[in-house]
């Protein structure tokens, strides 16, 4: 496995500060964004109110001055003011006499600093400027006619340029944006804090609960028995893990004791021959016995029973690493097939078979692992029947059924329940491998096999595989 550097604790910890991080800047634009956007368009708004209620004035017919209901006086959030100059920056209005002096030295502020500056208003933009502690925004206006001492009014006799400057000190909104700031920025660090304990503590129980599993997968990995109780792992998710893991290694437990029990049959049934040949090689050899060839045929019978028996034992392993093909088998010639293969050993035994046959029974399937499938069972039926064996052929739904009866001595209820397993035999069985092979490649078809048998009056395999739908 290509080895990967990224640790899960690393990035458990990465991720959710990085996310953190990402969203506390994207809170904090957004929230400068529409302060500015805000600040700017309430400006805009004001200061032209501003310009309008001069322009009202400016009218001369409107000179009793009387200010029209509408125009909103008072603004406590972006102050808006304005002062007149003009056309050599000397400030008229306010003047030194104004009741509001602040607002007169304000105005002379900023005007000394547009002049010092040289800041061009002719343009009528907005502008941002910053005089001492404060910052404003300012915009301007020309107006033409005569001052009366407030306001400058159209005329006819009297024509000079005067710039009414309107400022809005936007100083207020930024030590409020500063303060916000501030207080997002506190919010943020401690929940920041609290986040990276929460997640410290988090990892920190992922980490034990990771050794831990780790130690009962190596302890499993040595085939040592251990147990893991909920509180040393923390989370389902590890808990499914070992599960898992339990699982695998009891189902390597399973296979295990199956190879065993195949070993120890395996060798029992090789044994008996074997002893049976070294005793009469043995007996010739010393010249025990006076009938050499009686010996010999015994030595040549049990040396085939042996070589029958490692073919069996081969194909039942082959089965089990054997990647089975899928091409179309037709089940009825297949069967017949096998029943020509026992036809000579039954007339011999005076055994008749019967065979209902059916046509297009195509399934998917191996065609050789399943001849050996039919032959193991027909074989049996050759060898326990008395004079009678039906083969039936049938399509029931999506099945085809083969169903194969003998007249023979039938299986005890001691048997019946084991005769499909490895090395089961009966009283007069020969390896008990038949069976276990017919049915693990009927199964590999998706198929099923199933006995039904009397003592004395015969038995009769039923045998059902899924067949070919187009
Ligand atoms: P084997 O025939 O080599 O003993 P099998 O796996 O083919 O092994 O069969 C297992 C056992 O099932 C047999 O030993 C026998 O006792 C019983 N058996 C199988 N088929 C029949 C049958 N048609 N009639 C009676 N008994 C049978």
């Amino acid at each position: 496995m290509a080895k990967n550097n990224k640790s899960l604790k690393s990035m458990l910890f990465l991720a959710p500060t990085l996310i953190f991080l990402i969203s506390f800047s994207i809170i904090l634009f957004a929230f400068d964004m529409a302060i500015n956007r805000y600040t700017t368009s309430r400006v805009y708004e004001k200061i032209d109110e501003e310009f309008k209620e001069y322009d009202f004035f400016y009218d001369e017919d409107n000179a009793d001055h009387i200010v029209p209901s509408s125009v909103d006086e008072y603004e406590f959030i972006i102050p808006i003011h304005s002062f007149l100059i003009d056309e050599n920056n000397k400030l008229l209005f306010p003047d030194n006499q104004w009741t509001l002096q602040n607002e007169y030295y304000v105005a002379k502020e900023v005007r000394d600093y547009i002049v010092e500056k040289n800041i061009n208003l002719n343009d009528g933009k907005i502008k941002k400027i910053t005089v001492g502690d404060n910052t404003y925004m300012v915009q301007s206006k020309k107006y033409v006619g005569k001052y009366d001492g407030i306001f400058v009014i159209k005329s006819n006799m009297e024509n000079k340029d005067y710039m009414l400057v309107a400022y809005a000190e936007i100083t207020p909104m930024q030590d409020f944006v500063k303060f916000l700031t501030k207080i997002l920025i506190i919010v943020t660090v401690i929940s920041a804090t609290i986040g990276v304990f929460a997640i410290f503590i988090v990892i920190r129980s992922i980490d034990k609960s990771l050794s831990n599993v780790k130690k009962y997968i190596i302890g499993v990995g040595k085939r040592k028995k251990v147990s893991v109780n909920s509180d040393v792992v923390h989370y389902k998710e590890f808990e499914e893990v070992i599960e898992t893991v339990e699982n695998m290694s009891n189902m390597i437990d399973e296979s295990e004791m199956i190879q065993k029990k195949f070993f120890q049959n395996a060798s029992h049934e090789l044994r008996t021959p074997l002893m049976s040949i070294q005793g009469y090689a043995e007996g010739l050899q010393l010249g025990v016995f006076k009938d050499k060839d009686k010996s010999l045929n015994i030595i040549v019978n049990e040396v085939n029973k042996m070589s029958e028996l490692v073919n069996q034992m081969l194909q039942l392993s082959k089965l089990d690493d054997y990647e089975m093909k899928r091409e179309v088998v037709d089940l009825s010639f297949e069967i017949n097939n096998c029943i020509d293969s026992v036809r000579s050993i039954a007339v011999k035994n005076n055994i008749s078979i019967d065979v209902f046959p059916i046509g297009n029974l195509k399934i998917l399937g191996d065609e050789k692992q399943l001849e050996s499938a039919f032959l193991n069972i027909l074989i049996n039926a050759v060898k326990y029947a008395k004079s009678k064996i039906t083969v039936t052929m049938k399509k029931e739904m999506e099945n085809s059924i083969i169903v194969i009866s003998d007249d023979g001595i039938g299986i005890n209820e001691k048997d019946i329940g084991h005769i499909f397993e490895r090395f089961y035999k009966g009283e007069n069985g020969n390896f008990g491998i038949g069976l276990a092979i017919s049915k693990e490649v009927i199964e590999r078809h998706d198929g099923t096999i199933s006995v039904f048998s009397k003592e004395g009056e015969g038995t009769t395999f039923e045998i059902k595989i899924p067949m070919l739908t187009n």
